[in-house]
């Protein structure tokens, strides 16, 4: 009896061997065998890893060199025209992923609300759609000569259609009937391949409130499949919430097993009854695959056991909530630390799923050892010391003040007396270039190879450097640069208690690019100025203004392991608290304008549209208890780092920052309209230029961008600014880019 599966494992590698065979491969220091080599080696490790740890269903095409939903691209033939002529197999599919040549790559978005980025496929009438399975069947038979009959992976052809986007406004829907041949036939080619093929078809699309269109699509699609071939086992899933309404549809349909997420979409439970006393496997997802922490045997067998009250034992396997590829490797790759002994990455999920199956299957609940050893270790959690910080818990009960002082309208009049800024003021993001001297700088601290003096010498001289820049350039309102951070949550994590950072525990973002996702564990507690220092430095370097520069609570937050004994919310209060603390200190120090960056706000939204309201007050509570100690003169700045505010604009309203720096320069004046439809009455700087691109953009350009603005918002209610922080861009670029930005505002200005 096969009874344990995983949704999928990473491919990034245990020491980010993928990462650099891409990076290796890219600046042509390897070639493609030995990159093509370094691949099958990490394919097979997984394989052989989870066939010697109890994992029946074994994952195939769960790799891929950059992304699935490209793999997904490649597969139907849905190569957009501009990269279709391009006759070598990689150059095509990484120009897709990072652009080729003068054609620009495709989108990258994040997939659902994880920070893992996928390719947006782009939809054409003139697509030749037509199956290409050639790395499916590699991939398999490289299993198979290896004895492993794996499960394989795809992503549903409503996800796919789903996720897409069309050109000239029609639905990619439309499309449907177009790729449905293309799936039918890969179907029929797997059930070639042995008397039992296990496809597991990935429909994460059904978690967001489907509409009819889509259930009626899925019916009409898994009957299709789901008769091509009786070789082949169709297993369809969903994850990060429940899917009620496809079960539903599901359930009447002639497929092999259904794949549900039983951690994040509790609903599940209730669709069961529709898979009673019916052929259908059910593959439980109950082991977490989207957080760290060890899994509570206890509660999931008493969730199996509810699952087990409608459906029979034998029709139940055991799961992961969802693709492992969220999780870091394994904990084997951390040194020694407090928490370790609760911390479980993919390798230690693989295990759980075994353990869990074992117990679940065999009956022999209460005198096994794994269960006591669990709950022995669960238990400790729960009452640990190292968790729990009675200050803060005191200090969060009796805050009472969660606003600030003043409606907008009276604090701008303060602000505007105080500050004495010009028309149409122009800023930065935040940060400057990130040199290599920088890196080091911090790196060779953080080492000891250099002290404490050296390396806050060359900060300030950064930060010297910098203002002096700023003031020649002329820009209004100045910042330090950020050169002290290596990373905008990483940062404040450090010096926050109740954060705990990973030495090796990386997550693919996209592409060859990793995260490092720092672990929230205890209580969060400020325990002194975790910016004064280097802001007060900057702001005594110059006349002008200089910004005070944060994180804001929600985006730290979303980009984070969280502990799960608490409520999300909780612990963003008190990343808050700690937040609103550094701004009444920054404001003692003098501080009149501060920035709190809420870069990852959208990220926590929730999947599901009833969960939304309430998502949406307790972030933007958050963001104003943070800075609820702002006085009224002084002025709260905010940025988000996206261009989609259709549904959330009246969120950001009631954030109610002073002033709002938004990405905006790839969208005109469209998102301005949007600000402006809901009456904002607030300051905003739409970006004014690119700064993902290296490419410097004219006065004239800039000027063209900011009339734009002018003809929907007056002067008075408008700043101007790059999209976002320059981290990432050459000194040479930025020097030339603000130079053009401060001079298209002055030829405005002076109406030239
Ligand atoms: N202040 C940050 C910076 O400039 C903001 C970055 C971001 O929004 N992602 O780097
Ligand atoms: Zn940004």
């Amino acid at each position: 009896m096969k009874r344990t599966l995983i949704t999928g494992f990473p491919r990034i590698g245990e020491k980010r061997e993928l990462k650099k065979a891409l990076e290796s491969y890219w600046s042509k220091k390897i070639s493609i065998e030995e990159f093509e080599k370094i691949c099958y080696e990490l394919r097979k490790k997984n394989w052989l890893y989870q066939r010697d740890n109890g994992i029946d269903f074994i994952s195939c095409n769960d790799f891929s060199l950059y992304d699935n939903m490209l793999d997904t691209i490649v597969m139907l033939n849905a190569i957009p025209k501009r990269f279709r002529k391009i006759d070598n197999k990689y150059e095509q599919y990484f120009g897709m992923a990072r652009g080729y040549k003068e054609s620009p790559a495709m989108e990258m978005t994040k997939w659902f609300n994880t920070n893992y980025h996928y390719i947006v496929p782009e939809l054409s009438k003139d697509m030749d759609f037509k199956l290409d399975s050639s790395k499916i069947m590699s991939e398999y038979n490289e299993a198979t000569i290896l004895e492993i009959y794996p499960k394989i992976n795809i992503i549903g052809p409503i996800t796919f259609l789903g996720l897409s986007k069309t050109h000239n406004g029609e639905s990619s829907f439309e499309y449907f009937d177009r790729i449905m041949p293309v799936y039918e036939n890969l179907v029929r080619k797997l059930s070639e391949l042995d008397k039992e093929v296990h496809l597991q078809i990935e429909e994460s699309i059904f978690v967001k409130n489907p509409d009819d269109q889509k259930l009626e699509l899925l019916r009409i699609a898994y009957n299709k499949l789901a008769s091509v071939s009786d070789n082949v086992k169709i297993i369809v899933t969903t994850y990060f919430e429940h899917s009620v309404e496809a079960t539903s549809i599901l359930a009447d349909l002639p497929i092999w097993g259904i794949g549900l997420d039983f951690v994040y979409g509790n609903k599940n439970i209730e669709a069961l009854e529709l898979l009673k006393d019916k052929d259908i496997k059910l593959i439980a997802g109950l082991i977490d695959g989207r957080n760290i922490w060890i899994n509570d045997f206890r509660k999931t067998l008493s969730t199996l056991n509810k699952i087990n009250n409608q459906i029979e034992k034998d029709r139940i396997i055991i799961s992961s909530s969802c693709s492992l590829l969220h999780l870091p490797y394994s904990i084997e790759n951390e040194p020694y630390s407090k928490i370790k002994k609760w911390l479980s990455f993919s390798c230690e999920k693989v295990k759980e799923i075994y353990l869990i199956s074992q117990i679940f299957h065999s009956d022999k609940l209460s005198e096994n050892d794994i269960i006591l050893k669990n709950e022995k270790l669960i238990k400790e959690k729960g009452i640990s010391t190292i968790l729990k910080n009675e200050k803060v818990i005191k200090k969060i009960k009796n805050i009472t003040n969660i606003k600030r002082e003043g409606n907008y309208l009276e604090r701008l009049s303060i602000q505007e007396n105080m500050l004495d800024l010009p028309e149409i003021p122009t800023t930065t993001i935040g940060s400057f270039p990130q040199t290599k001297e920088l890196r080091n700088l911090r790196k060779d601290y953080k080492k000891s190879i250099i002290s404490k003096e050296e390396y806050e010498d060359g900060i300030k001289k950064y930060i010297d450097y910098c203002i002096k820049f700023q003031e020649e350039v002329n820009v209004n309102v100045l910042v330090h640069g950020e050169p002290e951070r290596n990373d905008m949550v990483e940062y404040f994590g450090e010096m926050l208690e109740g954060f705990h950072f990973t030495k090796r525990a990386w997550v693919q973002s996209y592409g060859s690019r990793c995260v490092k996702p720092p672990i929230i564990f205890g209580d969060v507690d400020r325990l002194k100025p975790m910016t004064v220092k280097w802001i007060k430095y900057a702001q005594s370097k110059t006349n002008k203004i200089v910004k005070g520069m944060l994180t804001g609570p929600v985006t730290i937050l979303n980009w984070s392991f969280v502990r799960n004994d608490k409520p999300r919310h909780d612990v963003a209060k008190q990343i808050a608290v700690a937040l609103s603390d550094e701004i009444n200190d920054l404001q003692l120090a003098g501080t009149k304008i501060i920035q709190v960056d809420e870069a990852a706000f959208k990220e926590g939204y929730p999947l599901r549209k009833e969960n939304i309201t309430d998502y949406e007050k307790w972030a933007v509570e958050n963001f104003k208890l943070a800075v609820s100690t702002a006085e009224k003169g002084t002025q709260i700045h905010t940025h988000m780092c996206y261009s989609d505010f259709n549904d959330i604009i009246k969120t950001i309203e009631k954030m109610d920052a002073d002033v709002i720096t938004i990405e905006n320069a790839r969208s005109g004046n469209e998102i301005l309209k949007i600000f402006k439809e809901v009456g904002y009455k607030n300051k905003i700087g739409p970006g004014v230029y690119d700064i993902h691109s290296p490419r410097i953009p004219s006065i004239e350009e800039i000027e063209e961008q900011i009339r734009l603005y002018l003809e929907i918002f007056p002067k008075k209610q408008i700043w101007i600014n790059p999209d976002c922080g320059l981290k990432t861009r050459k000194w040479h670029e930025v020097q030339k880019a603000l130079n053009n930005m401060v001079k298209a505002v002055e030829k405005i200005k002076t109406n030239r």
